[in-house]
């Protein structure tokens, strides 16, 4: 299906696809094998029909045709916050076009999130990281075993990040290949054929600096163009959101951030806006019920990430300033559980913006054509 309206389409058909299996008993093998056997190979009588019936699901959901159609599509793998309890995988865009697969940001249970919508891991060459806290990058050890493991990918994967005072993207990336190191041998010793190069299994970091408002291109190839740029995460710094550009179309990722001036110069006129948002109300009223609880550092802590996060009506007045398309919420906090709660923030932004607005979901896709 192509849609030129650039309006959300397949909201959750891959993720509810799974609903089936319960809590998915079979997925673990489904990913990868502890043994490194395919579930497949198991005795017919000892695989039910329903587990069957979803593996045979997941392979017909497999978006190969994505990667080749000349369209830009783009997928909300994880939508989540650090917040305890939430159901959705932690922060992770990935926009499959021109035969690869970028990814923005690798929270934890993203690469589950990302196979399940049917995204070829193969494909994922590079991943985008807008900072360095850990839900925006505790799927990458599982996005690289997954890669190789399940998509026999030959060549590690290239995890760009910017350069901070005292930390960068390559220290993130050395720890997660020592922490692996077991795995990649026991792997390889298993199967010496079919995995032979460990190496592929590695991450190899590809940090930038970036400095003042202007944006850095950090990446350039087959039409695609990624730029970074500093947003304002408060103490986190740097955190910069990107911008991915190809055939006319562009999606923005905001990262973690307060408002920002720089993030709304950077949005100018992109078709998609994936911003992050806090009900600030909400989270004033579960500080306020800490403290009635006598839970005072609990209390500190979560009111100050009211500094360094933007309100729905933050991100919703960086997207009329930017001009841009389409506005789509994520890593909500808090959570919001069910439809009445989305209303509710959506409405306290009402007015701002003309532009589509909608709150994200795990498995969202996008679907944008090439402008001629
Ligand atoms: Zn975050
Ligand atoms: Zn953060």
């Amino acid at each position: 299906m192509r849609f030129p309206s650039r309006r959300p389409v397949s909201r959750r058909t891959a993720i509810t696809g799974l609903a089936g299996l319960g809590a998915v008993a079979a997925a673990p093998a489904v990913l990868v094998s502890c043994s490194g056997e395919s579930p497949l190979s198991l005795p017919a009588p000892i695989v039910s029909e329903v587990v069957r019936r979803q593996v045979r699901r997941m392979a017909d959901a497999t978006r190969e045709d994505y990667l080749q159609d000349g369209d830009l599509h783009v997928l909300l793998a994880g939508t989540g916050s650090p917040e305890p309890g939430s159901t959705r995988a932690g922060a992770c865009v990935a926009v499959l076009v021109a035969g690869r697969t970028f990814v923005f940001d690798s929270g934890p249970g993203s690469p589950a999130r990302m196979l399940a919508a049917g995204v070829p891991l193969t494909s994922v060459s590079d991943v985008f990281l807008t900072h360095y806290h850990s839900d925006h990058l505790n799927g990458l050890p599982e996005l690289s075993v997954q890669r190789w493991v399940t998509g026999r990918a030959t060549s590690p994967l290239v995890v760009h990040g910017p350069i901070g005072s005292r930390h960068a993207v390559g220290e993130v990336v050395a720890g997660f290949n020592q922490s692996m190191l077991a795995d990649r041998e026991m792997r390889t010793a298993n199967q010496p054929d079919r995995l032979a190069d460990p190496e592929a299994g590695l991450l190899r970091a590809r940090p930038f600096g970036v400095q003042g408002p202007d944006a850095v291109r950090v990446y350039e190839g087959d039409g695609v163009i990624v730029d970074a740029f500093l947003v304002d995460h408060g103490p986190v710094r740097p955190a910069v959101g990107y911008r991915l550009s190809y055939a006319g179309r562009s999606v923005v990722v905001s990262g973690d951030t307060a408002k920002s001036a720089n993030l709304a110069r950077h949005s100018r006129k992109a078709d998609l806006l994936v911003h992050e948002a806090m009900d600030k109300q909400s989270v004033r009223d579960g500080v306020a019920a800490l403290r009635d609880l006598g839970v005072h550092e609990r209390a500190d802590q979560f009111e100050s990430t009211l500094e360094y996060h933007s309100s729905f009506a933050d991100a919703t007045e960086v997207a009329a300033e930017a001009d841009v398309a389409e506005l789509v919420y994520t890593h909500i906090i808090p959570d919001p559980p069910n439809m009445v709660a989305r209303n509710l923030f959506l409405q306290r932004s009402r007015g701002i913006f003309d532009g589509d607005r909608s709150i994200a979901e795990d498995g969202d896709w996008w679907h944008l054509t090439p402008q001629a």
